[in-house]
């Protein structure tokens, strides 16, 4: 029998973090949990670390230390704590993949340390990349860590561009559900609850990618990540509004052919093919009936009603700090929105404050990224006051 694959799942409480364990556990012949972390919800953790028995786990909230060691004791399992443990934890000789999926700048250094590390990485955190997409693609390079796509359409486009080469792209169309609010007026949305942003009609995901969904700040993240991932240029590409979610993005070559990867909207897939590639598995999920998806449908995106793209595409365009600062100033909005502080409208308001009255850095180095971080996080915070 083949060795299985070793794989480490950083934020496995969450959203993505759960749904790969499910792959995991319909694929136990193949792959097996190697370590486990989480940020707060520590019941949850102790849960899936006596399930799955990975050889560590990391709470990287101090606070919760000692219940999850207390919990664990009479296991196997190695349990640290804390933001420093995650470094150490991707660095293991036993682990084969990290599944780098911690929501937002959070996931940043864990994902460079996993690089460095030289370990294989299936990347859900995004904001990794719309960060410091510069610093990790070269870090990829250079420690021959490959970086395969979790976002459902990344991995579309990777798997369109499997034996293709990336000089005869011509454009990638990047499609999106449009989101809750996709056909309400601009004053409509205006008064929208915080309930109806996070009703979102295709997927169920973790709070904070539901609202950048329905703001579509997430096409806008989603478009810096493809830059760097693909190493294409902006005018390269086009969101679509696709409303039935069924075509996860295309890839249009210099030739005249488009290629496009359709499935149900259901992100085990993604993370399944990051986990198997280069080898596609049978599975379960294999049930996509082309004649119950027979209506696709496509449009522009209304970027008066939803600015937020616009935003995204200045800093992926002006580079340097910018889309760090774009990053961080999102991620306070979002916050803000999710604790009824501000309006669901206010959101890009902020970003945009934030965004136009920065310090521009050309060519940031980490260090630089995360001073741009901080101080973006305390003008947005101002802001929002
Ligand atoms: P989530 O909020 O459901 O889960 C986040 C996970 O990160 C949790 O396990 C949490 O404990 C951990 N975490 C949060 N803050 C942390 C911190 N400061 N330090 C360490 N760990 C922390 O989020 P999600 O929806 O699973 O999204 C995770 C990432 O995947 C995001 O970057 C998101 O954009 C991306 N993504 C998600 C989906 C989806 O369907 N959910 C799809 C595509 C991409
Ligand atoms: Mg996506």
């Amino acid at each position: 029998m083949n060795k299985k694959i070793s794989i480490a799942i950083l934020g496995s409480t969450g959203s993505i973090g759960k749904q790969a364990l499910d792959v995991i556990s319909k694929n136990e012949n193949l792959f097996q949990v190697e370590v486990l972390t989480a940020h707060s919800n520590s019941s949850l953790l102790i849960q899936q670390s006596i399930k799955y028995l990975p050889n560590a786990v990391v709470i990287t909230n101090e606070l919760e230390y000692e219940y999850v060691k207390n919990a664990l004791a009479k296991y196997n399992i190695s349990v640290y704590a804390g933001k420093d443990a995650l470094n150490q934890v991707v660095t293991f000789s036993t682990i084969d993949i990290v599944l780098s999926s911690i929501v937002g700048f959070a996931g940043l250094e864990s994902t460079i340390s996993a690089i460095k590390a030289g370990k294989k990485i299936a990347l859900a955190n995004k904001e990794s990349l719309v960060v410091a997409g510069n610093i990790i693609i070269e870090l990829s390079k250079q420690y021959n860590s490959p970086i395969i796509p979790v976002d459902s359409e990344h991995s579309a486009i990777f798997q369109c561009l499997v034996g293709e080469n990336t000089n005869n792209i011509s454009k990638i169309y990047l499609t999106a559900s449009g989101g809750p609010f996709r056909n309400l007026t601009a004053k409509e949305l205006e008064n929208v609850t915080l309930k109806d942003a996070l009703l979102h009609p295709k997927w169920q995901m973790g709070n904070k990618i539901t609202i950048d969904s329905a703001t579509l700040m997430n096409k806008g993240l989603e478009a810096i990540e493809a830059k760097w991932l693909f190493n294409i240029k902006p005018e390269q590409i086009e969101i679509v509004v696709h409303p039935e979610s069924i075509i996860h993005s295309m890839v249009k070559f210099t030739d005249g052919s488009t290629k496009a990867q359709l499935s149900n909207p259901d992100m085990r897939i993604p993370i399944q093919y990051a986990f198997s590639f280069p080898k596609r598995i049978n599975s379960e999920l294999n049930n996509f009936d082309i004649f119950a998806n027979n209506s696709l449908n496509f449009e522009k995106p209304n970027l008066i009603n939803f600015p937020s793209l616009n935003l995204a595409f200045y800093a992926m365009e002006k580079a340097g700090n910018l889309p760090c600062v774009l990053n961080a100033a999102n991620e306070i909005a979002v916050n803000a929105f999710l604790n009824n502080k501000i309006k669901f409208t206010d959101i890009p308001k902020i970003v945009e404050k934030t965004l136009y009255n920065f310090n521009y850095i050309k060519e940031p180095s980490l260090s630089d990224l995360i001073e741009t971080d901080n101080i973006a996080r305390e003008i947005s915070l101002k802001l929002i006051k």
